[in-house]
């Protein structure tokens, strides 16, 4: 069975970890045979290259609403996923914010050109499920300022591996994820700092209690979050659901295999063209 491989290209969220890049917000590559970009933010490209991985090597371009933390570099993804625009290739799965428009929300946040570069363009909304080559994806439900937007859950040959990309607490939303293998949770805000739309720690712990996953990854950190150490947030969380709990870093790797292996890639400062 071929592994999972994950490459974080980005643990940070928000307006100000974005604007100063406190965290970077390139977004999550997800290797299963298949190769998916997720939520190219801010820098995608440029640390694409930095973790050492090509951009022309991606299968899919996956976005889950229409901000920019999650959306910007989309479109220079596609050019390379087309090798240029040379070859009409790969997906593109967003939701119906980022490829059509919600009157008062944005969008299209993906030109109507770089939409019809892709083989495949699916639009999804919650609930709704797509095959990417053999690998099968799930839209979520998720309350957030931008109404369009999905969580995701990815059958890979490895188990379940699902995410919420930024959603705020509310009854049920744990449900689509119990039996995850692992579980990212977007998390903007450090102890009870709750603020409308989004997750604080202690929402994350109740819904890693709720979804008992095998391993929970808190991820997407604002500043408030940033200057309260993750990690200890993480090892809170821990402590108080017994579910393996660890912070994103930029560049951390988890290998889903016999087992679950976490690694971390060091940025190159010199950018290494292929
Ligand atoms: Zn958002």
């Amino acid at each position: 069975m071929e592994p999972v491989e994950i490459i974080l290209l980005g643990s940070g969220g928000g307006r100000w970890v974005t604007i100063k890049q406190a965290r970077y917000t390139g977004g999550i590559r997800l290797h299963n045979g298949i190769r998916l970009h997720i939520d190219p933010g801010p820098g995608a490209l440029v640390r694409t290259y930095q973790f050492g991985l090509d951009p022309m090597k991606i299968d899919g371009v996956i976005t889950s609403h229409c901000h920019p933390d999650h959306y910007t570099d989309a479109e220079v993804l596609i050019e390379a996923m087309t090798h240029g625009m040379t070859k009409k290739r790969g997906f593109l799965v967003a939701n119906k914010t980022v490829l059509e428009s919600v009157e008062g929300f944005g969008g299209p946040a993906i030109s109507k050109y770089h939409q019809n570069l892709p083989k495949t363009k699916i639009l999804m909304e919650s609930g709704q499920k797509a095959k990417l080559e053999n690998l099968e994806i799930e839209a979520t439900p998720a309350k957030h300022s931008e109404p369009k937007t999905i969580g995701l859950k990815f059958y890979t040959s490895q188990g379940i591996v699902s995410s919420i990309f930024d959603s705020e607490y509310f009854n049920s939303l744990s449900e689509p994820y119990v039996g995850s293998k692992v579980l990212f949770l977007a998390v903007m805000r450090p102890f009870a700092d709750r603020i409308p739309f989004h997750l604080c720690t202690e929402d994350a712990a109740k819904i890693i209690k709720e979804a008992k996953p095998e391993l929970a990854v808190l991820t997407h950190f604002g500043m408030k979050m940033i200057l309260q150490n993750p990690a200890k947030q993480a090892q809170w969380v821990e402590k108080e659901t017994g579910s393996k709990t660890i912070a994103a870093e930029d560049g951390m790797v988890i290998k889903i295999d016999k087992e679950i292996t976490i690694s971390k890639v060091t940025p190159q400062k010199k950018l290494n063209f292929f």
